[in-house]
């Protein structure tokens, strides 16, 4: 069992830093009594172990799995659900209960989960720390070292259902990585939280709560990687941030959630047509590093510098984040065109929230795969699993409508 778990010192090898200390900001509003209590609960969980809580960098121990800790004692078999932690704000603090300014990713998991006691009710549970960062830190390595740990886990059947917690800022990014490449059908749910653990009505328990419950539900098998914000369940193919500052911020645009979660019992009102988890053809297991895809905005009067720049630094994809339906001025179109010639494959999205971009359109080039309803940030995920098998327009326009 020890040598499945070497990968997890991949990280450490590649020297990725743990430590944030990036400032965040949030709007406060009042709750009801309950989300106060809850909240107040946990602000004080949080303040009794502030002795302990850090923003230093967060040591990875020698081996983290080869810790015979992870197999979980479920005598009473209740689901068992292993907690990954990777940061954002869920693991935030601040000065005050009502500050706006806060340190995302400074939590560890054990006092996260020691401040929702309400949740080992719904499953045997282990966290496991895989790194606290700010999301906007995301890394390459600690995509491959989640999907690792992640196959591993369910591999070796040490798990019924993984959470992820994260930060907001790329959430949606991770959890279509992971939707597009974790081939098992059993439950992988992401949440975090718009608030820090300190505030007043902080949102990150109850997301907590059911992100525990979503990823314990035999309903859940096989929906594709979740993200479960504000009692909503989302598909990872649609789900975007759609608020800077909101609690309610995550949406479906294009086809809306999945469901929703009430006490503790979710309720899906719709399927996922798309191609995901168990049934993906992207296989990642042999990969050390990801190719390399680059977007580029469009906007009025754009030059071409950005997009020169994303050819000459070795892009092998590029999504045009195009204006309107997928378009860009002739600047940017010539650059598009020297590099196709250069075998660097083109996707064209759009900067605009709804509508995506299909064939029927001003730009319309088969050269250019267009993205449809995936967003720049989706598309550029997309396009990097793509380039693992191909770099044929035509083939990479299949996978943008299977996926
Ligand atoms: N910047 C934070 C992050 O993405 C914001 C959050 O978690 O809400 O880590």
């Amino acid at each position: 069992m020890m040598q499945r778990f070497n990968h997890l010192m991949h990280l450490r090898d590649v020297g990725i830093s743990f430590n944030t200390q990036e400032k965040g900001s949030m709007s406060v509003a009042g709750g009801r009594p309950f989300c106060v209590i809850l909240a107040l609960l946990f602000a004080f969980a949080i303040l009794f172990s502030a002795q302990s809580a850090t923003a230093e960098p967060y040591n990875r121990p020698e081996s983290l799995l080869d810790n015979q800790d992870y197999f979980l004692d479920n005598q009473d078999s209740k689901p068992r659900v292993i907690i990954l932690a990777t940061g954002g704000t869920i693991a935030g603090s601040a000065q005050s209960s009502v500050q706006a300014a806060y340190n995302p990713g400074v939590q560890n998991i054990e006092v996260i989960i020691a401040s929702v006691p309400e949740i080992k009710s719904l499953a045997t549970l282990k966290g496991i720390q895989v790194c606290n960062i700010s999301s906007q830190n995301m890394e390459e390595q600690i995509w491959l070292e989640l999907w690792r740990v992640a196959d591993s886990l369910f591999t070796n059947d040490l798990c019924d259902g993984i959470v992820i917690t994260h930060g907001t800022d790329t959430m949606e990014e991770t959890a279509y990585f992971l939707n597009l490449t974790l081939r098992h059908t059993k439950p992988v749910v992401i949440t975090g939280s718009m608030r820090p653990a300190t505030s007043l009505s902080a949102d990150g328990p109850f997301n907590l709560y059911n992100a525990v419950a979503l990823a314990a539900s035999a309903k859940a098998q096989n929906k594709g990687v979740m993200v479960t914000m504000n009692d909503y369940i989302y598909c990872a193919n649609d789900v975007t941030k759609n608020n800077t500052v909101n609690t309610n911020s995550f949406t479906c645009p294009n086809y809306g959630p999945l469901g929703y979660i009430r006490g503790g019992i979710p309720t899906f009102y719709r399927e996922n047509k798309f191609l995901h988890t168990a049934s993906s053809q992207f296989d990642i297991s042999g990969l050390q590093k990801l190719p390399k895809t680059e977007i580029i905005l469009s906007y009025s009067f754009a030059s071409d510098a950005a997009i020169n720049a994303v050819i000459q630094d070795g892009a092998q994809g590029i999504v045009i984040a195009g204006v309107g339906h997928g378009n860009f001025n002739r600047p940017i179109a010539e650059a598009m065109k020297k590099a196709v010639a250069k075998n660097i494959a083109i996707v064209r999205s759009s900067r605009i929230l709804l509508g995506g971009v299909d064939f029927d359109a001003e730009e319309y080039n088969p050269q250019w795969p267009v993205s449809l309803n995936k967003s720049p940030q989706k598309a550029r995920i997309l396009l990097m699993l793509a380039l693992t098998k191909t770099t044929n327009p035509t083939q990479i326009q299949h996978y943008f409508e299977q996926y």
